[in-house]
């Protein structure tokens, strides 16, 4: 058994071995009436196509990697990355509530760890006491939410008793795959840890039925804030008015959109991504259709561990003057010089 969350999957080639990286197939049950609620309409194939395989998942192209944001570069323990200064990532658990063909981080969760351990939460708390640095931890996976009640509450208010002031960032598909887990209990526990963020990742419109409006509800009554993440995907929401309606509709439940970002290079999913060039002019609509409070930062995490790059404006500018608009070359934030093409 590897020792670390990652885990040896990291030196491997993916085109070698796609079979290494495929993902459970889960559909959870609220997302089953989510399907069933848009059952003849071009959001059915959406939804579906967000949980459910299909061929292309078996083919792995030679920019994808098994490790796409270069993660295992900065573990510090075998669960926790520390690639920003201020800030550290927590593999809280290997496994997901449903899963997301488009995965980023497969070759994590296609291992499905269970939830973090007392051995291996140990360091993290050590690590976190001895480097008063780092002013946020986001607890991810996986998703933290697989976790019970009771391994959940355990791990935060541990981190709590270690770093009082320490800002939380729960990052998870629960609002929208199991709202449920969103419970009145759990929701007054997360209260009493603040200061805490809700981090959910949200894809459509159609996936904000009335559970997970309820679920956000919740949340935000419990004085809870919530930014949203967003993946751009190919013959999903890869259309303005789409993704302008997401955006609206969040910002009307209180909920700041935070990143719509590009498709990662993960094993296998190819099929997915969208390239730069209409991402950029999906971006431009967008910047028609949604206000300023609306409209979320479209970014890349820059492959090999360059971390997050803004396509703003200027940058996209740049990706249009290139030979093949579809690749950007840029500088990631350790000054090193990353190439991201779709
Ligand atoms: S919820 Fe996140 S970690 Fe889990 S399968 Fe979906 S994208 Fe991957």
């Amino acid at each position: 058994m590897p020792k670390d969350g990652f885990g040896d999957w990291r030196e491997a080639n993916p085109s070698d071995d796609p079979g290494a990286f495929s993902l459970p197939v889960s559909v959870p049950a609220a997302y089953r009436v989510l399907i069933n609620a848009a059952l003849g309409t071009p959001a059915e194939a959406a939804l579906r196509r967000q949980v459910e395989p299909s061929d292309p998942e078996g083919v792995v192209s030679p920019n994808e990697s098994a490790d796409p944001l270069g993660e295992a570069r900065y573990l510090v323990t075998p669960r926790l990355v520390h690639q920003y200064r201020n800030r550290v990532l927590l593999l809280s658990s290997g496994r997901c509530l449903g899963y997301c063909r488009y995965c980023f981080r497969r070759g994590y969760t296609s291992r499905a760890e269970g939830f973090i351990g007392e051995d291996e939460l140990e360091p993290v708390l050590s690590y976190l006491s001895s480097n008063g640095e780092v002013e946020e931890i986001l607890v991810s996976g996986g998703d933290p939410l697989t976790g019970t009640e009771e391994e959940l509450r355990y791990l935060l208010a541990r981190i709590r008793s270690v770093r009082p002031s320490l800002v939380i960032r729960l990052c998870t598909r629960a609002p929208i795959f199991a709202p449920e887990r969103l419970s009145e209990s759990l929701v007054g526990f997360l209260r009493g840890v603040r200061p805490l963020w809700l981090i959910p990742h949200v894809n459509h419109p159609a996936e904000l039925g009335s559970a997970q409006r309820a679920a956000f509800a919740r949340v935000l009554d419990a004085g809870i804030p919530i930014q949203s993440q967003t993946v751009l995907l190919k013959g999903i929401n890869d259309e303005p008015r789409v993704l302008a309606t997401l955006f609206n509709q969040l910002v009307a439940l209180g909920i700041k959109p935070g990143y719509l970002f590009q498709c990662d290079l993960a094993p296998g999913t190819a099929h997915f991504r969208v390239p730069l060039s209409d991402g950029l002019s999906i971006w431009r609509e967008l910047r028609r259709l949604c206000s300023g409070l609306s409209l979320p930062v479209y970014a890349v995490d820059l492959p090999g561990g360059g971390g997050k790059y803004p396509l703003s404006e200027l940058a996209l500018i740049e990706a249009d003057r290139m030979p093949n608009s579809d690749t950007l070359r840029v500088t990631g934030i350790d000054g090193k010089v990353y190439t991201y093409r779709a």
